[in-house]
């Protein structure tokens, strides 16, 4: 359903994404997973179309990204960017309605279904984000992506921020919520467990490049490369329980 060809980009001499091919299946997790700076912010701005390609480029239901159709295909997507991005100066069911607002498409049902849906208490919609806790405000996030009923679900690091408890709260939450919606999903994450938890599939990058792409089980048994191996040894825990 969502695919790269030949999708790379570049700043100044800084290669952000070498020139990739990638496929996303549809109705499928994918985690991307990978050091800090290695290009996975940057492809997931290149598949909503935040930043254009400076080479290749994205494809979506086999229809090409192009700047003429660009805002079209970016409301069938929902975005949770990295730390969130709520305005501050917006209440959270603001912050969730915006988009809806603008496009004509207000829909106070489907706010209430979304509460129930992220288990967000529907009293904290009237507070600002300084007054939400960090497990709330990416429930904030969470719900403003998901407001227009997207097909296609963009996370970028939705959980990097928050603490240990409150993390694998929400992860056994989005594994849930991605069960019952059966979207395409793409998640950033840079924790080896987050990604082998929440995606059918992991796509490992690094430096711009995808080293491996399969399963938990392939990355662990089959490396492609000694640095999956590395990156996941380096996420062991240092305590021997
Ligand atoms: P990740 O999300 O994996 O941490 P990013 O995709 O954000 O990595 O960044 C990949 C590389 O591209 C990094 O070296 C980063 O510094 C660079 N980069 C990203 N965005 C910009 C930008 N707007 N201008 C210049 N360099 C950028
Ligand atoms: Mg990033």
């Amino acid at each position: 359903m969502i695919s790269l060809h030949g999708c790379g980009k570049t700043y100044g001499s800084v290669t952000a994404l070498h020139p990739t091919d990638l496929t996303f299946a549809a109705g499928k997790i994918t985690a991307l997973i990978g050091p800090s700076g290695c290009g996975k912010s940057t492809l997931l701005r290149l598949v909503i179309g935040l930043i254009p390609p400076s080479t290749g480029y994205v494809e979506v239901d086999g229809q090409r990204l192009t700047p003429a159709n660009l805002q079209e295909m970016r409301w069938r997507m929902g975005y949770v960017i990295q730390e969130g991005g709520l305005f501050p100066h917006l209440t959270a069911s603001d912050n969730v309605q915006l988009l809806s607002r603008f496009l004509g498409r207000e829909n106070a049902a489907r706010l209430t279904e979304l509460c129930d849906l992220t288990h967000f208490p529907a009293d904290g919609l009237s507070r600002y984000p300084v007054e939400l806790s960090g497990g709330q405000k990416q429930r904030v996030s969470l719900m403003r992506a998901l407001m227009l009923d997207p097909e296609v679900l963009l996370l970028d690091e939705p959980l990097g921020a928050l603490d240990p408890m409150v993390r694998s709260t929400l992860q056994r939450e989005l594994k849930e919520l991605f069960q019952r919606l059966g979207k395409t999903v793409i998640l950033v994450t840079h924790d080896m467990a987050e990604a082998g938890y929440l995606g059918d599939t992991i796509v490992m990058l690094r430096e711009g490049k995808i080293v491996q792409q399969g399963s938990l089980e392939d990355l662990q048994q089959r490396p492609a490369d000694p640095f999956v191996t590395e990156f996941i040894n380096a996420q062991r825990s240092l305590v021997a329980l």
